[in-house]
Formats: C-alpha cells, sequence, structure tokens
C-alpha cells in the first residue's frame, strides 16, 4: 500500500521532506518499515503537490515513474520551497492500472488528497456510492481506481460545503459499510490545516507547535507519535486533535 505525508509550518524545498531524511518518502518508496501485509514496494508512480504562496492554490507534480528512477525531480526538488505540501509513493492495488493520473495527490481547486490503502470488493462494492454522483464526475475521473472514486465522492461533499473532516469520516465510515475490511488511511489538505485517517494502516504524527508532519511512517528519530487505528486526526501548526472514528458517529 502507499506512503503518503502532509506537511504545514515554515517553508522548506520538497527535498527536505520528501527525499533527504533518513526515512524519507523516497527511502520508503523501495524500504518501507510497516506496510502491515499490503504489498512490499511504493514503485507504482509518485506525486507531490503544493501551494506556492499562503492561500494561493496548490500545483502538482505526479509521474507513473518509481520515485527512485526520476533524476529530474531530484534535480529541482531542492529548488522549491513551500509551507504547504501532500506527498506520496504509490504501490498499485491488484488489477488497477499504473498511470500518471492514479497517483496522489488528486487535486481540486484549494483541496489535495491522497489515499493509503485499498477497497475490498472493488469496483461492486462501491456501486451504489458511485451511482450517486453526477454522470461527468464518473467520465471524468483522474483514473479507474479506489483511489480516484473515493476523491470523486469526498470532493463531491467539499463542493456541496460540507467540512472537510466530517466529510472524511463519514466517508470512512460509509466506505468500510459497504466494503468491509477495506483499508482506509486517507489524507485531505487545504493547504492550512491536515484531515487524516488511520483504518487498518500504520500513520504517525511529528506536532512542534509551529509545524505538523503527518506522515505513514516517522522519515527520521526525532519525537514522532504513533496515530492508533481508526482515529481522525486534525491538524494545523498550532494544534492537534485525535479522535476515535467510531465515537464521531
Ligand atoms: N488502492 C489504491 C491504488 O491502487 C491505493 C494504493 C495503495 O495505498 N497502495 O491506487
Amino acid at each position: 500500500m502507499c506512503r503518503h505525508l502532509a506537511y504545514l509550518g515554515p517553508a522548506m524545498p520538497l527535498a527536505n521532506l520528501v527525499l533527504t531524511p533518513p526515512h524519507s518518502l523516497l527511502r520508503q518508496s523501495w524500504a518501507p518499515a510497516d506496510m502491515r501485509g499490503g504489498g512490499t514496494v511504493n514503485a507504482d508512480g509518485y506525486g507531490v503537490g503544493w501551494y506556492p504562496t499562503p492561500g494561493a492554490d496548490p500545483v502538482r507534480h505526479r509521474s507513473a515513474r518509481p520515485l527512485w528512477t526520476d533524476t529530474s525531480f531530484a534535480s529541482w526538488a531542492g529548488a522549491v520551497s513551500s509551507g504547504a505540501v501532500l506527498a506520496a509513493v504509490r504501490s498499485a492495488t491488484v488489477g488497477m492500472p499504473v498511470t500518471e493520473t492514479a497517483s496522489a495527490p488528486f487535486a481540486d481547486g484549494r483541496w489535495l488528497f491522497s489515499h493509503n490503502g485499498r477497497v475490498t470488493g472493488w469496483p461492486h462494492s462501491l456501486a451504489a456510492l458511485a451511482g450517486a454522483l453526477p454522470v461527468t464526475d464518473l467520465m471524468t475521473l483522474d483514473a479507474a481506481t479506489d483511489s480516484a472514486l473515493l476523491w470523486a465522492v469526498l470532493r463531491n461533499r467539499l463542493r456541496a460545503g460540507e467540512p472537510a473532516a466530517a466529510a472524511v469520516a463519514d466517508l470512512v465510515r460509509t466506505v468500510a459499510a459497504a466494503a468491509p475490511d477495506s483499508r482506509l488511511n486517507l489524507l485531505l489538505t487545504d493547504g492550512t490545516s491536515i484531515v487524516a485517517t488511520t483504518w487498518w494502516h500504520s500513520l504517525s504524527v511529528r506536532h512542534t507547535g509551529s509545524s505538523v508532519i503527518v506522515a505513514s511512517e516517522p522519515s527520521d528519530e526525532r519525537d514522532w507519535q504513533p496515530v492508533p487505528d481508526r482515529h481522525l486526526v486534525v491538524a494545523t501548526p498550532s494544534t492537534l486533535d485525535t479522535t476515535p472514528l467510531e465515537d464521531l458517529r
């Protein structure tokens, strides 16, 4: 299963988040530490989304290549800085395509989104949920993957004005009910706050009071806190709330 991270805080080069830490996403792409039986390496593409200035919509770079093979990204990742970043490396679920557009982050307006996991019984288990979407949303899905469909459903709720944390929590519960045993670690940001879930996958948080990073695996030996399974995390650089998803019914 994929590995992902989101960062909010003082601007820093993308390379410092994605490439240079001892257990960076780059290292997690070929030597992840805690995949919980969901795959071995994350070689089916990667993506980085960042906010060029506070308040601006994010920009994105995505690829179907393994992160470790992309020397072009490595050449400029140290020259671009941002204070709000979401990045992911992908391990495609069996049966799903390997294409640039299947790599997270998925994007819409000010939002960036990533899914680490898989939906069991795909695609039949989510047919009813998909059927409630506007037909044009289905015609323009980023890719024929569970993650792209989850994003289309969440995007629809965000566009309707649902608060982000409630929309994410409800999506996890709805999908878990329709497709039991799914793995649903979600990550959403608008560049000012991060909403994340744990649902049968690893996640850790490092909060300093002026910055926060939420990641599938700690990238260094500093003071990371593991997030227990089935929890919702809502974080800004100055706040951190972790709530059991079951209590949010
Ligand atoms: N199931 C999703 C995909 O194939 C996410 C993959 C993952 O977390 N490994 O794109």
